[in-house]
C-alpha cells in the first residue's frame, strides 16, 4: 500500500475523464524548494523574487540573482519553473532603496511599474535570468500587468537583455515562454487583449480578490469581506480563464485559493489547467484533480458563479 501510495504521489495529477491539470509550488525562498521536491511538485508556478531583495542590504546584484535562479531551476531539471520578476511596492521597507511613502501603495507605484520606470534595476534581473535559463526550464512572469502597452515594454526590455547576452558570448535558451499575473480586475476583464502578447496567464487571486471587493488582504477590519470565493471573484476567473482558452495560452492560479482542496474542482470546472500551491497541500490536491469529472465540474462552475456570495459557494463546493 506504502508503494501505490508513493507511486500516486508521483504520479502526474489527471482527472477521472483524463484532463491533465499540472499541480505545482509557489516558492518563496531558496529554502522552499527542498519541500516542494519532497511533496513532488509537477513544477514551480511562482517563484517569488522579492527574498533576494528583502534580506539583502543593498540590491540584489546579477551575479547574486544568477545564482539564486540557476540553483532553482537546475533542482526542478526539465519541470517548468515560473520566475516572477520583482514585485514590490510601497508597502514594503527597503532601507537601500529608500522608496517614497505612498498614501495607498497597494494602488501605487509598485511591481512592474516600479520596474519599468526603473530599467536599470529591472535589467539586472532580466540578465540574470536569461543568463540561468540554460540550467533548466525557465519561464518569465510579469507582476501586476494592467494593460498591453506595460508587457510589451517588459518583453522589449527582456530582448535588449538577450541580444546583449549573447553579444558578449552568453549562452541564453533559445525558446522561453513569457507570461504575465492576472491580479488587476481590468486584466481579467481585459485578458483577450493581454492573452495576445503573452504565452500563459496566472491568476494572482491574492490581490484579484482585494481589488475586485476594495478589501485589504491584510487588514483585520475588512476581513470578514475579504473571500476568493467570491462569485465576482469567480467570474473574473472564468472570464481569464474564457480567453485563455480562445487564444489558445495555458492558463494557471498562483493565488492561495489554488491551493485549497475544497475548491479543486470548482477551478477545473472555470477551466484552469495548472494550479501552484504552497507545497505541503500538493498530494492532497492531487487527490482531488484524480477524483473530478470535468463535465460535471464544469456544471458547478456554471452554478457557483451565479450565487450570491463566498459561503453559498463553499457550500456547494463541499457537496460537489
Ligand atoms: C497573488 O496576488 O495572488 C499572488 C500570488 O501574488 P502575491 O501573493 O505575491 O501578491
Ligand atoms: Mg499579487
Amino acid at each position: 500500500a506504502r508503494a501505490l501510495a508513493l507511486k500516486e504521489a508521483k504520479a502526474e495529477a489527471k482527472t477521472a475523464d483524463g484532463k491533465r491539470i499540472q499541480v505545482f509550488a509557489n516558492i518563496g525562498s531558496l529554502s522552499d524548494i527542498e519541500i516542494a521536491l519532497k511533496n513532488h511538485a509537477e513544477g514551480v508556478g511562482l517563484f517569488r523574487t522579492e527574498f533576494l531583495y528583502l534580506e539583502n542590504d543593498h540590491w540584489p546584484t546579477e551575479e547574486e540573482q544568477y545564482q539564486a535562479y540557476a540553483k532553482v531551476l537546475s533542482s526542478f531539471g526539465e519541470r517548468p519553473v515560473v520566475i516572477r520578476t520583482l514585485d514590490i511596492g510601497g508597502d514594503k521597507e527597503l532601507p537601500y532603496a529608500k522608496l517614497p511613502k505612498e498614501e495607498n501603495p497597494f494602488l501605487g507605484h509598485r511591481a512592474i511599474r516600479f520596474c519599468l520606470a526603473n530599467p536599470d534595476l529591472f535589467k539586472t534581473q532580466l540578465r540574470a535570468l536569461l543568463r540561468a535559463s540554460v540550467h533548466g526550464n525557465l519561464w518569465i512572469m510579469f507582476p501586476m500587468i494592467e494593460n498591453c502597452s506595460e508587457i510589451r515594454q517588459a518583453k522589449a526590455l527582456l530582448n535588449e537583455c538577450r541580444e546583449e547576452l549573447i553579444s558578449e558570448g552568453v549562452q541564453v535558451a533559445d525558446k522561453i515562454p513569457v507570461g504575465i499575473m492576472v491580479e488587476i480586475p481590468a486584466a481579467a476583464i481585459a485578458a483577450d487583449l493581454l492573452a495576445k502578447e503573452v504565452d500563459f496567464m496566472s491568476i494572482g487571486t491574492n490581490d484579484l480578490t482585494q481589488y475586485t471587493l476594495a478589501a485589504d488582504r491584510g487588514n483585520e477590519q475588512v476581513a470578514h469581506l475579504y473571500d476568493a470565493a467570491h462569485p465576482a471573484v469567480l467570474r473574473l476567473v472564468k472570464m481569464t480563464c474564457d480567453a485563455a482558452a480562445k487564444a489558445n495560452i495555458l492558463v494557471g492560479m498562483c493565488g492561495e485559493l489554488a491551493g485549497d482542496p475544497s475548491m479543486t474542482e470548482l477551478l477545473i470546472g472555470l477551466g484552469l489547467a495548472e494550479l501552484s500551491m504552497s507545497a505541503s497541500t500538493i498530494p492532497e490536491v492531487k487527490q482531488q484533480v484524480r477524483s473530478t469529472d470535468t463535465a460535471e465540474a464544469k456544471k458547478l462552475a456554471e452554478q457557483a458563479i451565479l450565487l450570491e456570495d463566498g459561503d453559498q459557494v463553499r457550500n456547494l463546493a463541499k457537496k460537489g
